[in-house]
């Protein structure tokens, strides 16, 4: 972001410059009116910080012709040694947008409006990327629109004029504007299909219509948004702004619930279903299968002699052994099985509408993939394997069901280990 400050005093254009410093800021400055021009017409300004008096002139006057230049869009600060309400009365007319008296000038006030400034330029640098769609009617409302959005460097926008056009495009924008007054179609009907078919997108209604019936109307059919027409550049872009900044948070709320769900169902230490969620589905399995007689089946298996990986190899490793073994399962398993850790070294596989035959053969080939795995770091022939117990349901509760695997579990650790019993 770059900021122009013009102060007559050397002394305070240095004072502002050191003090207010913060990173990505860069300082211009100046000491009066014609060479600020010449810096705005050389430079992209995003911000105007100016004094009262300049060499060549007031800021009275150096607001009169920016508001008649092509920087009429630049935000404008003012610092000020008189500060009475005539005066802030004349510059807010003017158009400046903040205040500040030289008495109680901090560097820390005007480092929060650098800050504020540039979250909004990171918005419009984030909108940069957003594609947009204008439908209006009328083409020199569409001129305007577009002038405005090129003056900002918004590129992905797309122009229709026809609204049979516009319904027939499939491409799906972010944010789209629509003009509520169309020749065929209401834009009120055009933004109801647009909510219905895009929840989550930004949609602004534009019209010439300021009648609180009808503003009340279309935000409720859907609008997140009314612009009346005719409006300036800088409206246009800051209800865009904040409107785009709205639904950026949304979204931000919307993939934070996803984690938070998503780790809520997994294991950590392995990225397999934890307790919990297995518990959770067999149970759901079980009263889907009770009501609509499924047949499935429970693989529970515990490492073999896992004790001993840990001590001769240490914690770390018997930690990487988990995650293989949960990978290879995660990878080999069908889409619709559900594979989880039970806790420690115990994991179970859940395979829906499978009979005992056909999980007897998955879960013995993935024991035998186990058992040929060579670990990374580990005497290239220590194999470690796992033991299973395995169950087709028979109408049993969770309970019981668990309870009769644990037991077919225990037996196959009484009867050798690597095996699988059922
Ligand atoms: P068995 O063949 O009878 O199952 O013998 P075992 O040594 O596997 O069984 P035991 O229940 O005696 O020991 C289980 C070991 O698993 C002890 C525990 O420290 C280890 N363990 C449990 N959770 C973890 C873990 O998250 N990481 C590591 N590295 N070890 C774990
Ligand atoms: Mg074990
Ligand atoms: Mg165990």
């Amino acid at each position: 972001m770059t900021v122009l400050h013009v102060d007559r005093s050397v002394f305070f254009q240095k004072v502002v410059k050191s003090t207010s410093k913060i990173e990505s800021v860069d300082f211009l400055s100046s000491d009066s009116i014609e060479e600020s021009l010449k810096l705005l017409s050389e430079n992209s300004i995003d911000l105007i910080i100016t004094g009262q008096q300049l060499k060549d002139g007031s800021a009275k006057e150096f607001l009169q012709k920016l508001n008649h230049s092509q920087f009429n869009d630049i935000p404008v600060i003012i610092i000020t040694s008189t500060d009475d309400f005539a005066t802030r009365e004349v510059f807010f007319n003017l158009g400046v947008v903040d205040f500040i008296s030289k008495s109680d000038f901090s560097p820390d006030r005007l480092k929060a409006h650098l800050k504020h400034f540039e979250r909004q330029d990171s918005i419009i640098e984030d909108l940069k990327k957003t594609s947009i769609a204008v439908l209006d009617d009328s083409l020199l409302s569409l001129n305007v629109i577009s002038s405005i959005l090129k003056m900002y460097n918004l590129k992905k926008v797309a122009m229709f004029s026809d609204a049979e056009e516009f319904s027939r495009i499939n491409k799906v924008f972010d944010i789209y504007l629509v003009d509520l007054m169309l020749p065929k179609i209401s834009g009120e009907q055009i933004i109801i299909e647009l909510r219905k078919k895009y929840p989550h997108a930004v949609i602004i209604a534009i019209s010439s219509l300021d009648k609180f019936n009808t503003i009340v109307h279309v935000l409720e059919s859907g609008a997140d948004d009314y612009i009346i027409k005719p409006f300036d550049a800088r409206f246009l872009m800051a209800r865009l702004k904040s409107n785009f900044r709205h639904h950026q948070l949304l979204s931000e709320l919307q993939q934070k619930t996803e984690t938070l769900e998503k780790m809520t169902i997994t294991d950590s230490l392995t990225g397999a279903y934890n307790h919990r969620y297995l518990f959770q589905r067999l149970g759901e399995i079980i009263s889907n299968a009770a009501r609509q007689k499924h047949e499935f089946s429970v693989l529970l298996l515990d490492i073999d002699r896992f004790k001993s990986i840990n001590d001769t190899y240490g914690h770390p490793m018997g930690d990487e052994v988990l995650r293989i073994l949960s990978q290879q399962f995660m990878t080999e398993c069908r889409e619709y099985d559900i594979f989880g850790r039970y806790g420690g070294e115990e994991f179970m596989l859940i395979m829906p509408d499978t009979q005992l035959e056909e999980a007897l053969i998955l879960s013995d080939r993935m024991r035998m993939e186990f058992f040929s795995t060579v670990f990374p770091g580990m005497e290239v022939d220590q194999r470690i394997s796992f033991s299973g117990g395995l169950i087709q349901w028979s109408g049993e509760s969770s309970q019981e069901l668990l309870k009769k695997v644990d037991e077919l579990l225990y037996s196959a650790k009484n009867s050798g280990r690597n095996k699988i019993n059922h």
